[in-house]
């Protein structure tokens, strides 16, 4: 039997008193998450929750969402995290979609949980303000694990939903447990390091990369709510983080802000950078500036979240996402399917296979058997291999320009673009064009103090790539559109 909540009760075991979680209001120890999660776990149990009956879960990155969370995993439940900026209309579609018996959701958005949840049919939902003491009956002895087994369900997290609606990957105990097992020991993780985690929970790469990564290594969670530079540096001032995952677009506000403020962040021992490239400019001058490495790993939802992995800081590539981790296997394939050597000549789609590839997608087979081929699970991401088996995204499928017949990959012209000197932040798109199909358009949001033109831009350009890859069309805009994880929504922006 394997239930993921296991990592949470043994850390506690082992270290009852040491923090599990800190927050503005102040630090809760592992023997009280434990039991608070123990509540949560007693009170689904007495509402009829139990074995592989899905839960929502609508919570920002508060304490509460580690103590509910572990406790419907707990009950033997499912939990299905939502993002708490969803619409009525969405949260019905995750409700009904994931077939979610109950629902959790937060004060700060209650009045459009109660819309979803009616518009599924779901009674009213629970609403944590604060605490979750509500949701809780007393208990004096641990509460049993519910016995799951390996391959069991224990999350169903929608996916972005590019096209179409958002789908359920079902992520079971083991892939999740793996998730936090393997990369934690790829970083050597400590129970004295401190997990700063703005992430959001609801999203696998919070949810594993730092939650129950920290959790399963007795480390601590330092939960920040909600990003701005000016929060994620003082909490790492106050709470002495060690450790540090974030996005790109992350790292690049932290290192503007800190550009004119003090902070002691010499705490800081390693960061994590996933969920998008990081430009190789900004990467280096994150460095510089906090002296400590950036790690790059590469995944996506359906794997829960980590794919591969940089080993360490003296066992990297410039513009590698990292080697697979461990029980991971990648491989590059054309158009055909037909497996591809190495060599940067050699861009193909990324496809791999192991303990990290979901279930599937929750009452969807014929979208669950397109993603897979031949038991190799299709990532939608351009890459290649080296002779040494790093790996290199070089673009996402659906993001590749195809100009006049022309292969432009975007991410190859922003790396120029954020080498100069007047940009802060730049996203290069296709846009329709009569004659060639497509045309390059480069977004570019200006550093402070600095007024590059469009001509000024296109000249940068022209003289560092070939010349049907450079940006023809440039716009300034002050901020670029962002997911409620840092990414660059490139979809709302061609
Ligand atoms: P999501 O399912 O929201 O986690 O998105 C997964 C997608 O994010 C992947 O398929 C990639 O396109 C992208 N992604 C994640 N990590 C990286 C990375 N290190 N470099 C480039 N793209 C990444």
């Amino acid at each position: 039997m394997l239930n993921l909540a296991v990592i949470l009760r043994e850390s506690a075991e082992s270290r009852p008193d040491a923090p599990a979680v800190m927050h503005d209001g102040g630090t809760i120890t592992y023997a009280e998450l434990d039991a608070r999660s123990d509540a949560v776990a007693a009170a689904l149990t007495a509402r009829g929750i139990g074995p592989g009956v899905a839960v929502a879960l609508q919570l920002p990155n508060i304490p509460a969402f580690p103590t509910a969370f572990y406790g419907i995993l707990k009950a033997g439940g499912v939990v299905v995290p939502m993002n708490v900026l969803l619409r009525a209309p969405e949260i019905a579609h995750q409700l009904r979609d994931s077939g979610a018996k109950s629902f959790i959701t937060w004060a700060g958005v209650a009045a459009e949980a109660a819309k979803g949840a009616a518009e599924a049919g779901l009674p009213e939902p629970y609403v944590v303000d604060g605490s979750i003491d509500e949701l809780t009956v007393p208990v004096t002895e641990p509460f049993p694990l519910c016995s799951r087994e390996p391959g069991d369900t224990a999350a169903i997290v929608y996916t972005s939903g590019t096209t179409g609606l958002p789908k359920g990957a079902e992520l079971t105990h083991f892939q999740m447990y793996m998730n936090a097992d393997i990369p934690g020991r790829i970083f050597a993780i400590e129970p004295d390091d401190v997990v700063l985690t703005v992430l959001p929970l609801f999203h696998v790469y919070g949810m594993s990369s730092a939650m129950n990564l920290g959790i399963r290594f007795g480390a601590a969670l330092s939960l920040v709510p909600r990003f701005t530079p000016e929060k994620v540096l003082a909490t790492i001032e106050r709470d002495r983080a060690t450790i540090f995952d974030g996005v790109p677009t992350m790292f690049g506000a932290l290192l503007a802000h800190a550009g004119e403020h003090d902070y002691d962040t010499s705490s800081l021992r390693v960061c994590v950078s996933g969920g998008d490239a990081i430009p190789a400019h900004l990467l280096d001058a994150f460095e510089e500036r906090f002296g400590v490495p950036i790690l790059e790993g590469y995944g996506m939802t359906e794997t829960a979240s980590t794919i591969t992995f940089n080993p360490g800081p003296d066992d990297r590539r410039a513009y590698s996402v990292g080697k697979p981790v461990w029980g991971v296997q990648v491989q590059v394939w054309d158009a055909a399917g037909r497996r591809l050597p190495p060599g940067r000549e050699h861009i193909g789609e990324l496809v791999t296979r192991g303990y990290n590839a979901m279930r599937g997608y929750h009452g969807q087979p014929a979208a669950t058997a397109e993603a897979y081929d031949r038991g190799w699970l299709r990532t939608g991401d351009l890459g290649y291999a080296d002779e040494d088996g790093f790996l290199y995204i070089v673009d996402r499928k659906k993001e590749l320009i195809i100009r006049g017949g022309y292969n432009v990959y975007p991410r190859e012209v922003e790396e120029v673009l954020y080498r100069h000197p007047g940009v802060l932040e730049a996203a290069v798109v296709g846009v329709p064009d009569e004659r060639l199909g497509q045309e390059v358009k480069a977004i570019i949001v200006r550093r402070p103090g600095h007024t590059p033109s469009e001509r000024e831009i296109v000249d940068y350009c022209r003289d560092r790539v070939a010349a049907y890859k450079y940006p023809r069309l440039v716009e300034f805009r002050d901020v670029l559109p962002l997911s409620s994880t840092g990414k660059v929504l490139k979809k709302d922006l061609a």
